[in-house]
């Protein structure tokens, strides 16, 4: 393999998380390569908040300027491009990408994110990140006291429930569909005054992402500012399962904290390794996996 293509690190996926990590090792003397296709979850969001120093700039402010400090780090190299297949080798793993270009590198960092997966409901998708928010952290300050829903059911539809209680008084459940609330929950939850409807949604009436209307499989419509939900996901990225991580129950890549996976030299951060989600916590993960690889690179070399 020619000489350019051979690297210390290799870090898949070049967003909050893969930019931290990149910083540690960059600052460390490492030849990094980030492989990135550029399409962080967030990309939707108006605003990204909650981040300190950064609170309520847009996401692609956030990761312009990350990307920038990387980049001063001059053995830290980019190529744009997706990652598709990783193979052991004898001195750590090949990566190859969907234009046919292979890399080499002791050690790989995934910051591959997920996807989300959209529920099949007209409007919800376009709504996603703008006034369908899956965070109260994140976006519920920007829609305190407005009339908010909470699509669920259940245990999440209730300790929900009781999160948001907090930011609204005009709240309302919708369980879309018979409610699997206990008669307890349902007690606590109309005696905080938390309407709960029952009833199908056909589907989300928005302009330009911004909810206006739900529309129930009966005909009726209820006006509405914002709704939470949570979503179901997947791996953006095959590689980690195909080199024998371990996933957790849930779906994530399974990882100690240090973010090492089971597999000798790789290790994983950001969103695809928790349901805490958010830019400081990708950072966070992003900068201890930097860390913790070069301390492998630097245990091997006085082994
Ligand atoms: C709609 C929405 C709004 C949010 N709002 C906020 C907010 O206001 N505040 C906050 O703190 N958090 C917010 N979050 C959470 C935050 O965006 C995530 O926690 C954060 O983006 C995770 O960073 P990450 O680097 O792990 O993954 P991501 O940012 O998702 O980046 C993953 C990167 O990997 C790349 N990639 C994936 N697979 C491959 C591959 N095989 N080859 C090459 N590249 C690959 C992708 O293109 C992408 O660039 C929001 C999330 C969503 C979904």
């Amino acid at each position: 393999m020619k000489e350019d293509n051979i690297f210390e690190v290799i870090i898949i996926g070049g967003s909050y998380a893969g930019l931290s990590a990149a910083m540690a090792l960059g600052r460390s003397l490492r030849k990094v390569l980030i492989i990135d296709t550029n399409k962080p979850c967030n990309r939707q969001t108006p605003r990204s908040h909650n981040f300190i120093t950064l609170d309520g700039k847009t996401p692609k402010e956030i990761s312009t300027l990350a990307r920038q400090q990387v980049e001063k780090y001059k053995t830290v190299s980019f190529y744009n491009d997706l990652a598709i297949t990783g193979t052991k080798t004898k001195n750590g793993y090949n990566i190859s990408t969907l234009s046919n270009k292979t890399f080499s590198a002791k050690k790989i960092i995934f910051a591959t994110g997920i996807k989300d997966v959209m529920p099949n409901i007209l409007g919800f998708a376009e709504c996603w990140g703008v006034s369908i928010i899956h965070c109260p952290y994140c976006h519920g300050y920007e829609v305190r006291n407005e009339k908010t829903g909470i699509l669920g059911n259940g245990d999440y539809g209730f300790e929900f429930s009781k999160m948001i209680n907090n930011l609204t008084k005009d709240l309302t459940l919708f369980t879309n569909g018979k409610s699997t609330l206990t008669i307890e929950q349902t007690k606590k939850l109309t005696d905080h005054n938390i309407k709960i409807i029952e009833t199908e949604i056909d589907r989300f009436e928005q302009e330009n992402g911004y909810l206006k209307n739900i529309l129930f499989k009966n005909g009726t419509k209820h006006s509405i500012k914002a709704v939470y939900s949570q979503v179901s996901f997947i791996q953006h990225s095959d590689i980690p399962e195909k080199l024998g991580c371990k996933l957790t129950e849930q779906g994530y890549i399974e990882v100690d904290a240090f973010q090492k996976t089971n597999i000798y030299g790789v290790y994983a951060c950001g969103d695809n390794t928790t349901f805490i989600r958010s830019v400081a916590n990708a950072v966070y993960a992003g900068n201890i996996s930097g860390a913790m690889v070069n301390k492998e690179l630097v245990e091997e070399k006085f082994k």
